[in-house]
């Protein structure tokens, strides 16, 4: 059967040279996997700058031959498709059988740069892996993690990438008919703390060492420099997990499903499912329908990281020591410092946002911060990018517009509580010779240091992936594919115009930018999001 399908997929010319160094790892590894061909493939979105940082500047024409390849109806030459094996710990429960039930690894590309870049396509068709899954995406989830995938890579935040998104011209069916979708995911590899625990768990050591090894070099090669490498294998994914995680807080991220299948070891955020960005700030805000307890909410996200590294840290163990009880201790110890580790990261980047150069005087202003907007129900986002607009303008007031989404009886109790902390601040910032005037009401704008501003500025998005933008330009792609015409173009503006500006989220033209408005917060309330990609 096998031999069939592969005489009967067609092959195309492939503009990447594919590698396949994962596929050699050997046979519990990964399984050979062709992708199922589908109907009618039309393009969603391609990501021509994605293309050429891979090192394959694409022409228009050269795109269009890449069609058939990446919405799996042609394998393109030098691929070995391949699905991975992995398990892994959801919502606490270990799950021994997970692996790529939709998703197939067409290869490795080596970039300029000499980086590694898996490709693979997400959706397309079923694999040993799919259990009752029919290996297939609909198209509201490829066109959410297209953009939101983009969006935190031009945040500056490690992240898989969106290379395309293709539309299937046929149904899958969920709890309804919904039309199809293919991603193409860039990633620095899809190995998961869960590939670790599918070998570790089965008692397979020596797989678990092919596995290390493979990662060491791939990802952490300075540990092959160590005495101890797994000892530093386990440090450097620790820290680049928490420089993950850290940066997601930073920007008001939740990803819904911390599960440990769902946890790159490279440190991306990978597995774009239920995630979404925080509007009014809240550290209890979920929107995953399946996350019921909150496990995953956004102020447990420390705790879910390093319950999900002390998992990492069990497949570990064996290699770590010949004596188990000696790794145990380890581990241990250094889970003991997870939690100092990660405010120090974390409280730096919070730091960055409000202006202020040292640890000690950053961290109880952060917090105070936080219980403000919490307090006061204030939008996440803004409420840190107007603390630039405050200093530009030299007036309260682009904090205190933040407020007006409540009745005028609160806002004056309001207005006195966010103007204790922003008189505060300002007096801090003038200690550290960034400002020199801190008076209330008075222009502040020729005494402030431009650099604090513009650090501020380049910390501080001005416009995040809202939720209701992101379901607006979902409702735009299924209509536009609903009512399909053959031959004519199809055109997305929603898509492009959202995808545009959040490739410069920085960027102070947003703030005017309808795009960049929050919700109110009538609008927030029940909003719900879904695995189901
Ligand atoms: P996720 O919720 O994306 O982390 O996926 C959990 C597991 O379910 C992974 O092993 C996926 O490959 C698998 N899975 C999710 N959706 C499908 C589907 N439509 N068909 C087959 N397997 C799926
Ligand atoms: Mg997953």
């Amino acid at each position: 059967m096998a031999v069939v399908l592969i005489m009967s997929l067609l092959k195309v010319n492939s503009p990447f040279t594919f590698h396949n160094t994962y596929a050699a790892l050997g046979e519990s590894f990964a399984v050979p996997t062709l992708p199922t061909p589908v109907k009618n493939p039309n393009w969603l979105a391609f990501n021509t700058s994605l293309m050429a940082e891979l090192g394959v500047p694409i022409t228009p024409v050269e795109q269009e031959a890449l069609l058939p390849a990446l919405a799996g109806n042609a394998v393109p030459s030098g691929a070995t498709p391949i699905a991975q094996a992995y398990a892994g710990h959801q919502f606490g429960h270990f799950n021994p059988q997970l692996g790529d039930g939709r998703a197939i690894l067409l290869g490795e590309v080596v970039t300029p740069q000499g980086q590694r870049k898996d490709v693979q396509l997400k959706g397309a068709g079923v694999t040993p892996f799919s259990r009752s899954g029919d290996g297939r995406a609909a198209l509201g989830p490829v066109v959410r993690e297209y953009l939101l995938s983009e969006a935190m890579h031009a945040l500056g935040i490690k992240t898989t990438r969106a290379l395309a998104a293709v539309a299937t011209g046929q149904p899958v069916y969920r709890d309804t008919a919904l039309p199809g979708a293919v991603l193409t995911r860039v990633a620095s590899s899809h190995i998961r703390i869960g590939t670790f625990e599918c070998f570790a768990r089965r008692g397979e050591i020596t797989q678990v060492k092919r596995l290390s090894d493979h990662v060491i070099a791939r990802h952490y090669p300075d540990c092959a420099k160590s005495q101890a490498p797994y000892k530093a294998l386990f440090e450097a994914v620790m820290a680049a997990q928490i420089a993950l995680v850290a940066s997601w807080m930073q920007v008001g991220f939740i990803h819904g499903v911390m599960n440990t299948d769902n946890m790159s070891i490279a440190g991306e955020t990978i597995d774009y499912g239920p995630c979404a960005f925080m509007d009014t700030y809240d550290p209890a805000t979920k929107y995953s329908a399946i996350d019921v307890r909150g496990r995953y909410a956004f102020g447990n996200q420390k705790s879910i990281l390093q319950w999900n590294l002390a998992r990492f840290a069990e497949c570990l163990l064996r290699l770590i020591d010949e004596d188990v009880d000696v790794s145990v201790a380890y581990a241990e110890q250094a889970l003991a410092g997870f939690s100092e580790q990660f405010d120090t990261v974390y409280f730096d980047l919070m730091a960055k946002k409000i202006g202020i150069q040292t640890r000690a005087i950053a961290e109880p202003m952060v917090i105070a911060f936080l219980t403000l907007l919490e307090d006061l129900q204030i939008d996440y986002t803004l409420a840190f990018r107007q603390l630039g607009q405050v200093l530009l303008m030299g007036t309260h007031e682009p904090f205190l517009q933040l407020l007006n989404d409540h009745s005028q009886a609160e806002q004056a109790a309001q207005q006195h509580k966010a103007i204790a902390w922003l008189e505060h601040w300002k007096s801090a910032l003038a200690k550290q010779g960034d400002i020199a005037n801190v008076d209330a009401g008075t222009h502040l704008q020729a005494d402030t240091n431009a650099a604090l501003v513009q650090g501020i500025q380049q910390v501080n998005p001005a416009i995040i992936p809202r939720n209701y933008q992101v379901e607006a330009v979902i409702a735009e792609a299924l209509a536009v594919q609903q009512n399909m015409t053959a031959g004519a173009p199809a055109r997305y503006p929603k898509f492009e115009a959202l995808h545009r500006a959040l490739q410069a989220p920085y960027d102070a033209a947003h703030e005017s930018c309808d795009l960049a408005q929050p919700p109110t917060r009538a609008e927030q309330q029940g909003y719900k999001t879904f695995c189901g990609t």
